[in-house]
């Protein structure tokens, strides 16, 4: 029997997770999972996490708990994405690490690369050069994370990995109009302008900057992928002190070309306008996916499917988002 913690499994990808594992348990997979809620357990509780690794003693963690948000709140709330981060990394990390866990899973993000690195950005660029302003604090304490994984399995044999997903998206995640990312903003506003037969959608920035989405389940799935491969394959297509995977769709697409794709989604006929007076962030953000690719695994959900499968669910929900 494995004992697997998931930290996080409220939030969009950890809830895929818990899902995708629940299925394997129903499936005759001996797993006893372990979740707490934020109420239950805040991670930033250094104290708390200590007293509960001590109590439940998992086997295996997959730490998916983070502060996440899009461009305008990690320009708004610098503070409490560097330090929630940090704190729920180094407690999650440390803890599990004290409490003899010696296989975990940190989700990080893209954003970890320098603005400007080569494109598609391989796992290698990490730490070569500036980050992007708008979300460098969060973009520091996601790398941290990597650090901390790298630095525990290096001292003390331990097998802590860490996977970077492109902007990921689907069922439960934040459609708040401004708090969240680009795409459940942009499927709320169509959404709205078409029920109020408004003939303008305005999007942020110039339209131009080029994003890669990944669908929260092919995420699940990958993240599952790369927690089972065995340690000396991990090991063989990762390097030490550069032990990050990147798993992504391999495809970007243009914001505006976004906003095109959920305005033929909602049904939107009008005018899609742009606001340059936002920020754009980084210009583009394709990763490199091929050392995932050449282990075997590669995302299955076209973003066309997923948008149109993302927008059935908000509408199945759109009431809680009101207000
Ligand atoms: P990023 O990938 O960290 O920049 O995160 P976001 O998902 O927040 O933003 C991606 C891009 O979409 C940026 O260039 C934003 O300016 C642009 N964008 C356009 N409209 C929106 C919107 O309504 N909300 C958000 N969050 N971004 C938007």
């Amino acid at each position: 029997m494995t004992r697997l913690y998931v930290a996080g499994h409220r939030g969009m990808v950890g809830g895929a997770i818990l899902r995708r594992l629940e299925k394997r348990r129903a499936a005759g997979e001996r797993l006893d999972l372990v979740t707490r809620t934020h109420t239950e357990l805040d991670l930033t509780d250094q104290a708390a996490v200590r007293a509960f690794f001590a109590a439940e003693r998992p086997d295996v963690v997959i730490l998916a708990a983070a502060r996440v948000g899009g461009i305008h709140a990690n320009s708004t709330y610098p503070a409490e994405f560097i330090y929630e981060n940090l704190m729920i990394e180094c407690n999650v990390i440390h803890q599990a690490f004290a409490a003899g866990v010696t296989r975990l899973l940190q989700l990080g993000s893209s954003c970890i690369y320098p603005r400007l690195a080569p494109q598609p950005v391989a796992e290698q660029a990490l730490l070569t050069g500036p980050l992007e302003p708008t979300n460098e604090p969060y973009a520091v304490a996601k790398i941290a994370g990597i650090k901390l994984c790298e630095s525990y399995s290096r001292q003390y044999g331990v097998d802590y990995r860490s996977v970077m997903p492109a902007n990921l998206y689907g069922p439960g995640d934040n459609f708040h109009p401004d708090n969240g990312h680009v795409l459940p903003a942009l499927i709320r506003r169509f959404d709205e302008a078409v029920r109020s037969g408004a003939e303008a959608v305005t999007i942020w920035g110039t339209g131009m900057p080029r994003r890669e989405f990944l669908h929260v389940d092919d995420m699940a799935e990958a993240s599952l992928f790369v927690l089972d491969l065995d340690r000396a394959t991990y090991e063989a297509n990762t390097q030490p002190m550069q032990s990050h995977i990147n798993v992504g769709s391999g495809r970007d697409i243009s914001i505006l070309e976004l906003a095109q794709l959920v305005a033929r989604v909602t049904g939107f006929s009008g005018r899609i306008e742009t606001d340059p007076t936002r920020h754009d962030g980084t210009p583009r953000k394709l990763m490199d996916v091929s050392r995932l690719r050449d282990m075997g695994w590669r995302a299955g959900i076209p973003l066309d499917r997923g948008v149109a499968e993302t927008y059935r669910w908000f509408v199945d929900h759109r009431d809680a988002f009101r207000g």
